[in-house]
């Protein structure tokens, strides 16, 4: 295997210049691909060189496999990394990678395909002894067949699409009496998203708590996990805030989950980063989900515990190194918490909020990494996905990793959209989060919009005079336009206003 010298990045957005970066500190030469609604992206001007590969729609550019290639031929790169979404998890697409003779920066054509169907995946598994949840384990074709499952399961039952991703084809069944209209949706969105149509039961696990390992594999057959993630504050079954480690996970669970993430791997001959996903019910049983092939939006937390850098690992695995370590050489170091800065409107169903980066401020200092691909003053294209950054800040307990995280919320400026940087304050503000006794229905069981409106400094000082009340037995009347309790006005909040 030889050294690579020139990465083409078949993606856009903040993935592709925190791969490119990474590049560039390895010495080698980046290529970026745009669309036309891409011209001025910061990947754009960041890559040495730069291909148009046709208009906005990602069908037309950002999914073109021929004109990836046709691009990477033009500038002689060696290598392509797909980043995330898009292409990342199309074997037909890594397989052509390779047929053109040049390295793709993932796993094999053949691990691909395998976990890109979720019944496949479990096929796959259940040799190697992985939990899985309870379930059919072939496609529905017979509906009334399908119900007596279901029943025998017991509702609530999830519906869920094999070739599924993003969340995208998933419906909860509280009963048979609307098995059959979640069924036709859920087929119906299958269809639509992903180009089939096939769907299976699981059964719906209550207080569910979405825990993911980081799984790394060379190709000389070593495989070791770099611990979980907990994804469990979520919308629309996505993911908003993600932390490393897990409140719950205890070293023992870790260790049984780290094992069974590590036999996922070996049931498909798996290299290069892959994110094994289980789920975990309030009794702590965790189940397999799902493996995704690629490197996942969520990476920072683990690299910010373990002091690693994912890609620079991820292109020596492609050129053929070995692992540099063996899994009793990791540890965790402190806590880390990324949220995800989506242009959305939390108060109005988390609707995408396309518009102007009026105000475009990050955080600073000491633990916060911003990772995103825009300036003041640019457009979020309706193009593509509303993702505006993502907020990562590192710390030494999960404690001071939310108290910094609430601080940089606060720093961060953004005006001339609507933003879910309200929404993770609330979070990181409540106290099922601080506690740690959380799961993913956390925006149902706590969420409304007017919690956004509600001043927590307001809060805080009826908090504080009903303390002082208790301790000393007489009546203080809470004032909130106390001077003291302006400084500590977000700015998320107050924006909401101006813009
Ligand atoms: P993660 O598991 O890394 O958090 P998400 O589920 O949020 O990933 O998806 C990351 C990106 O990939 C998003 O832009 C999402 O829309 C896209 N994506 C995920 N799965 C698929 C899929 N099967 N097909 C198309 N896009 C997908
Ligand atoms: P996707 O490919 O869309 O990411 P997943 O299978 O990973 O699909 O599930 C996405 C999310 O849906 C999970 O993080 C979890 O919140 C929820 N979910 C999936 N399966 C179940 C289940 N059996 N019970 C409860 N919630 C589930
Ligand atoms: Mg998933």
């Amino acid at each position: 295997m030889s050294k690579i010298r020139k990465i083409l990045v078949a993606n856009r957005g903040e993935i592709a210049l925190r791969i490119m970066r990474t590049a560039r500190e390895m010495g080698i030469s980046t290529v970026a691909v745009y669309s036309e609604a891409d011209r001025r992206a910061l990947h754009v001007q960041y890559a040495d060189e730069a291909v148009l590969i046709g208009p906005p729609a990602s069908s037309e550019s950002y999914l073109k496999i021929d004109n990836i290639i046709a691009a990477a031929k033009k500038t002689d790169a060696d290598a392509i990394h797909p980043g995330y979404g898009f292409l990342s998890e199309n074997e037909m697409f890594a397989q052509r990678v390779e047929d053109e003779g040049l390295v793709f920066i993932g796993p094999s054509p053949k691990a691909i395909n395998i976990m890109g169907s979720k019944l496949a995946a479990k096929a796959a598994v259940a040799k190697f002894n992985v939990p899985l949840v309870p379930g059919t384990s072939e496609p529905i074709t017979d509906i009334n067949k399908a119900k007596k499952v279901a029943s025998t399961i017991g509702y609530p039952i999830l519906i869920k699409a094999s070739a599924g991703g993003g969340g995208k084809g998933m419906r909860i069944v509280e009963d048979e009496a609307s098995f059959d209209e979640q069924m036709a949706r859920a087929v119906g969105e299958a269809t639509s998203a992903f180009g089939d149509g096939s769907v299976f039961i699981e059964k719906y696990i209550t207080k569910p708590r979405h825990i993911e390992f980081q799984i790394f594999g060379d190709k000389h057959g070593n495989v070791v996990h770099l611990f979980e993630r907990e994804c469990s504050i979520q919308r629309r079954h996505q993911k908003v805030v993600e932390e490393a480690p897990s409140s719950i996970v205890t070293p023992a669970i870790r260790a049984a989950m780290g094992e069974a993430a590590i036999n996922v791997a070996k049931s498909c001959g798996y290299y290069n980063a892959g994110t094994v996903e289980f789920i975990m019910d309030d009794q702590l049983n965790f189940y397999f989900l799902e493996m995704n092939t690629r490197l996942q939006v969520e990476h920072p937390v683990t690299e910010e515990i373990t002091g690693l850098d994912l890609v620079k690992l991820q292109i020596k695995i492609a050129e053929g190194e070995k692992l540099p370590f063996q899994q009793d050489e990791l540890s965790i170091h402190g806590h880390a918490i990324e949220i995800r800065v989506y242009a959305e409107d939390p108060a109005n169903n988390f609707l995408p909020d396309i518009g102007t980066l009026n105000t475009y401020k990050r955080p600073q200092g000491h633990g916060i990494r911003v990772d995103d691909g825009f300036e003041q003053g640019m457009d979020i294209p309706f193009y593509y996905d509303p993702m505006i950054a993502k907020l990562i800040c590192r710390a030494d307990n999960r404690e001071a990793a939310i108290q910094k995280m609430i601080r940089a919320i606060d720093e961060y400026e953004i005006t001339g959209l609507e933003t879910t940087l309200g929404f993770c304050r609330f979070v990181m503000k409540h106290e099922a989060f601080r506690s740690g006794n959380f799961d993913t229905r956390f925006v149902e069981n706590y969420f409304t919009p007017a919690a956004l409106q509600k001043s927590d400094a307001t809060d805080d000082w009826v908090a504080a005079a009903l303390a002082i009340t208790l301790e000393n037995g007489k009546k203080v009347s809470p004032k909130i336009e106390t001077p003291t309790m302006q400084p500590s006005e977000n700015n998320w909040r107050k924006r909401k206003f101006d813009s």
